[in-house]
């Protein structure tokens, strides 16, 4: 049996936006790889190339060491947020 696409097609956001390098402390940009849980989505679900996913990796390790982003988020505050809105 087919296995349901559960997100849309898969595309590099940051090459798309011609991003070279990524910043800790743009969580607009960093929000494209990081799940309503605020953690690091796999490549093989957000598309990211190779490069970018290791540049955004790093990324939020250091934003999450500055605060920027949560290491954790309480339960009770998750939202039942889907994938397609992050990506916006
Ligand atoms: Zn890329």
């Amino acid at each position: 049996m087919a296995e349901k696409r559960k997100y849309a097609r898969k595309y590099c956001k940051y090459c798309e936006a011609k991003i070279e390098y990524i910043d800790y402390k743009d969580a607009k940009i960093l929000r494209h790889s990081l799940s309503e849980r605020y953690k690091i989505m796999p490549r093989r679900l957000t598309g990211n190339c190779k490069r970018h996913q290791e540049m955004v990796e790093l990324a939020i390790k250091r934003a999450r060491h500055t605060a920027v982003i949560p290491y954790i988020i309480d339960t009770r505050k998750v939202v039942a947020v889907p994938f397609e809105q992050i990506q916006q």
